[in-house]
């Protein structure tokens, strides 16, 4: 090893996020890498993106980065544009409850929350998450412990486990994100409190969950995610209509697993995903249950499709969002599963030429791989096909081109609180 090679190779660092630190630092500021990636620079992983920190008020560095924009209200960031990337510049904060800096949209500006280095350090959610780099003075700075932490893959909460949920509950998610991202162990003592504190996700807006359950299953890791929801007993909290549809249906599990894992396998491939699969998959056994009871009570079988999945998705969107672009195409999966059994004169091919016809052939699989006896209707599709030119129509995930697999954009948002009833125990 070269003794004077700085500690992360500059090469892997992108060359805008040098350019503003160096800019700001010859203005006179502190500034340095943190967060996602220092941590991944450390792995060996590429960044996703390059967030830094600086003593720099937002309105200092505007002034310095003409290709600049102020975003955020309460706690305004600047976003540095170069070309497609954006180097994310905040400034040094105070600890404070909750993170999001873009919910709160009516609050006043308060002066407080600019803060030291030190506290900058210790308001961040996890050790491996607050490692810094300076790379004019090629130095890591670790005031928690993070460096050991990511040495021995160890996910743990900067201070009282439990009053860091508190502040944030979403931190509960960010734990299993990076657990099975980076293939890393929560710490015992930040795992313990989870299980008693999902109910705290009730609070969170659901456009806030709904991103967060877009990183935890459309990033590649998603059955291991749905794994270590279950585990820490917060999957009822996230999806209380599913996870009761597992205690009475034994298909509900298998079928979101088999989503998920599809999913997982698409995005290794580097195929499209969407969203409206995997959501499908959560609510079809929710759907189906409550389509029954709504046969019961004397609906047309019309009627109660209809009635289920709006209800259904009603409900869901107390907890998580569902953007109608996703809502849309779910209900075609699922208005789809009832005409896919008609196997008799033009039926088939008029169901062949629907626009979502192939997700709802490959949801029809899932079904079947999850238990379902549907007497052999899958084979059957898949000979149809192959005797069959296909008709004229997109393919199956690709409805929303580019929406699912990415990381959602940090978009303003505003808060909203509903009544929500709590869920199972
Ligand atoms: P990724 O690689 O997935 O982007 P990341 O660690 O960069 O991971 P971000 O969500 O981009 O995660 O957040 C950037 C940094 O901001 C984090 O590394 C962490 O230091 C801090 N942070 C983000 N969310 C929270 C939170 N809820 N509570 C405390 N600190 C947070
Ligand atoms: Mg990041």
């Amino acid at each position: 090893m070269n003794p004077t090679a700085p500690p992360l190779a500059h090469e892997q660092i992108s060359i805008n996020a040098l350019k503003v630190v160096q800019r700001l630092t010859e203005a006179g500021y502190e500034a340095y890498l943190v967060g996602g990636s220092v941590r991944d620079l450390i792995l060996g992983r590429l960044p996703k993106d390059f967030d830094i920190t600086t003593d720099a008020h937002p309105e200092d560095v505007y002034e310095l980065f003409r290709n600049s924009r102020m975003i955020g209200r309460r706690f305004r960031i600047v976003h540095v544009r170069f070309g497609r990337e954006i180097v994310e510049v905040a400034t040094f904060r105070a600890a404070r409850g909750e993170e999001d800096p873009l919910t709160d949209s009516g609050m006043i500006l308060q002066d407080n929350i600019y803060g030291t280095f030190e506290e900058d350090a210790i308001r961040r959610d996890f050790s491996i998450n607050a490692v810094y780099y300076s790379p004019t003075e090629e130095k890591l700075i670790d005031l928690v412990g993070g460096l050991d932490d990511i040495k021995a893959r160890r996910i743990r909460l900067i201070g009282d486990p439990e009053s860091r949920y508190r502040e944030d509950p979403v931190r509960m998610l960010r734990a299993i994100r990076f657990k099975t991202k980076l293939d890393f162990e929560i710490d015992p003592a930040s795992a313990a409190p989870m299980h008693q504190l999902g109910y705290l996700l009730q609070d969170i807006p659901p456009a806030r969950l709904f991103e967060e359950i877009l990183k935890l299953f459309m990033s590649g890791h998603g059955e291991a995610s749905f794994d270590s929801l279950l585990s820490h007993e917060l999957f009822g909290w996230l999806f209380p209509d599913s996870r009761r549809a597992m205690d009475e249906s034994p298909h509900a599990e298998p079928l979101i697993r088999a989503a998920l894992a599809s999913t997982d396998r698409r995005i290794e491939q580097d195929l499209p995903v969407t969203p409206a699969f995997i959501y499908a998959a959560l609510l079809w056994y929710p759907f189906v249950i409550e389509k029954r009871r709504l046969e019961a009570e004397g609906a047309s079988h019309i009627e109660a499709n209809h009635e289920a999945a709006a209800n259904i998705i009603a409900k869901q969107q107390l907890f998580t969002t569902i953007p109608r672009r996703f809502s849309g195409p779910m209900r075609d999966i699922w208005m789809l599963q009832f005409r896919l059994p008609n196997r008799q004169g033009k039926k088939p091919g008029l169901v062949f030429a629907h626009k979502r016809f192939r997700a709802a052939y490959d949801f029809l699989l899932l079904r079947e791989e999850a238990g379902e006896e549907l007497d052999g209707l899958g084979k059957w599709w898949t000979t149809y096909q192959e005797e069959n030119p296909a008709p004229e129509r997109r393919s199956t995930h690709a409805e929303e081109p580019g929406e699912g697999g990415k990381t959602p954009s940090k978009r303003p948002r505003r808060r909203r609180r509903r009544n929500r009833r709590p869920v199972e125990s």
